[in-house]
């Protein structure tokens, strides 16, 4: 069997063996295939909790893979290291013929990919296929070639030229084309790379990586075909409605499922397509590639304003307090407090809240959007640097919205239109669940807030001064 030439598939945002690009890739040559996944030293060290949920999902879903390819005549090979060299050294230990992987648009990872294809130069061919959005980087652009700065153009844009071989399943015929993984295993680790063991569970994975077991129960790892299904046949015809009240389940929660590829996004297209309300959600994975396209394009966004005239020139404030209200989620705004608990409650926040928090830490207490970026970053299970980065800098007025700096969201009657039972706000803040109907909204000066603290700063001074920091360099 280890005869034939081996084709290493290197996964990373396609976590899944159906609609694949790089197994489909891999499997239209000769010879057997190896999915691998790296523990990338290099991105753990930037994970700060030990408890973080996103490496318990990852570990979850590498054991799960693991069993499906078991079930399918093969087996996950899992290493640990820094991915710049555990690859190549990987390729030539095994001898590989091809190392397939799908293509990202972050400039690090790119920069990565490009170094191990050209270690691997001459021994291993590198390719690298489509396949975390429907319309990547490069290829949606004005008629003169460069790249839009706009979402309603980039968007008509992206409809108008998309062609079915965009939204086309990558179709995974594997049977019997699998490697034999013990062997592999033993050779890797011959080699001296740190090889997991996947037989002893999911606590001991993780401890092989440093981490531990977190609470991952609103985010079962085999559940993503399913949501899919369920919110298309369900919840889709109303989403455009549906789509910003914080106390409805109504968006599909897919994100952290499009975000590490347990579900395809090509597929999520296709089955939403022609139905009705599928305009309005195909739009958001349009957001998605919007922002993917512009961190394509503009690589240095990912920490500098998109906006030349705000490129570090706006006056942040640094008021630590401030910062830890906001992010322990006691602002005294209850809509705002809610949103932030929510985060620290499932990793996971609404998009209207993620709008109204952002607005709130940039505008009202003017502090910088790098700081919510990073804080996101640390805690959402979907956090993603395009669409984090890209919706940070629309809130902080500094990215490619086309609306000017002076949008300031009132989060008093943001929390009226959007929660308007207040059934949001007494879901995560308790002290408040005692305080009827939207009076939740309002609670101050009201003997049941009990120990829920007064607001931080006032809307309409704060407002002001916001208005008075973006016009001095406007
Ligand atoms: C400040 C801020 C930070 C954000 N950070 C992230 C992030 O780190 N990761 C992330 O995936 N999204 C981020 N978003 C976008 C959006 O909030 C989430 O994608 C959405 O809430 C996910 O919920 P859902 O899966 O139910 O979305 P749905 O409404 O069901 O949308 C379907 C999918 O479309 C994509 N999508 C939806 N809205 C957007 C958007 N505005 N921009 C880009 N893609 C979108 C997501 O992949 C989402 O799963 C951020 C938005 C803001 C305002």
């Amino acid at each position: 069997m280890q005869d034939k030439p081996l084709n290493l598939v290197w996964m990373r945002r396609d976590l899944r063996l159906h609609d694949h690009a790089a197994l489909h890739h891999a499997l239209k040559g000769p010879g057997v295939i190896q999915p691998v996944f790296v523990f990338d030293t290099e991105i753990l060290a930037r994970f700060a909790n030990p408890l973080d949920r996103r490496l318990t999902f990852l570990a979850q879903v590498m054991l799960d893979l693991d069993s499906e390819l078991r079930a399918r005549g093969g087996g996950m090979l899992v290493l640990h290291g820094p991915a710049t060299e555990v690859m190549p050294r990987l390729a030539q230990a095994l001898g590989a013929a091809q190392l397939v992987a799908a293509a990202d648009i972050e400039g690090p990872t790119r920069a990565r990919d490009a170094s191990v294809a050209q270690v691997l130069s001459g021994i291993t061919k590198m390719s690298l296929v489509k396949d975390a959005w429907i319309r990547h980087g490069g290829a949606v652009n004005k008629k003169d070639g460069t790249p839009y700065h706009v979402f309603t153009p980039y968007a008509k844009a992206w409809r108008a030229t998309l062609t079915p071989e965009d939204l086309a399943e990558r179709v995974v015929e594997d049977k019997g084309r699998y490697a034999h993984v013990a062997a592999l295993r033993a050779k890797a680790y011959a080699a001296g790379l740190r090889v997991l063991d996947l037989s002893q569970g999911l606590e001991a994975l993780l401890e092989q990586i440093g981490f531990k077991k977190a609470d991952i129960t609103h985010w079962g790892t085999r559940e993503g075909e399913a949501r899919l299904h369920r919110f298309v046949e369900t919840r889709l015809k109303n989403y455009s409605h549906d789509r910003n009240m914080l106390a409805e389940d109504g968006t599909s929660r897919l994100s952290p499922y499009l975000r590490h590829g347990l579900v395809s996004v090509r597929e999520c297209a296709r089955l939403a397509w022609d139905r009705p309300g599928a305009e309005g959600w195909v739009n958001e994975l349009i957001w998605r590639d919007f922002y993917a396209m512009i961190l394509y394009h503009y690589p240095e966004t990912a920490t500098e304003e998109f906006l030349p005239k705000f490129r570090r020139t706006l006056n942040w404030r640094r008021v630590e307090a401030d910062f830890e209200a906001w992010k322990a989620g006691r602002t005294g705004y209850p809509v705002v407090d809610a949103a932030m608990r929510q985060m620290q409650e499932i990793g996971w926040m609404h998009n209207r809240a993620r709008m109204i928090v952002a607005s709130f830490l940039c505008k009202h207490l003017r502090i910088d959007w790098r700081l919510g970026e990073e804080h996101f970053a640390q805690h959402l299970m979907d956090y993603d640097l395009a669409s984090n980065a890209g919706g940070w800098q629309w809130a902080a007025s500094t990215g490619t919205d086309a609306q000017p700096y002076f949008r300031v969201f009132n989060p008093t009657t943001q929390g009226e239109k959007f929660d308007p039972e207040g059934e949001y706000v007494r879901r995560y803040v308790p002290e408040l669940g005692a305080m009827k109907g939207k009076k939740v909204h309002q609670p101050w000066g009201d003997a049941a807030r009990g120990s829920y603290p007064a607001p931080i700063v006032d809307h309409a001074s704060a407002r002001a001064e916001a208005l008075r920091m973006f016009k001095e360099v406007a």
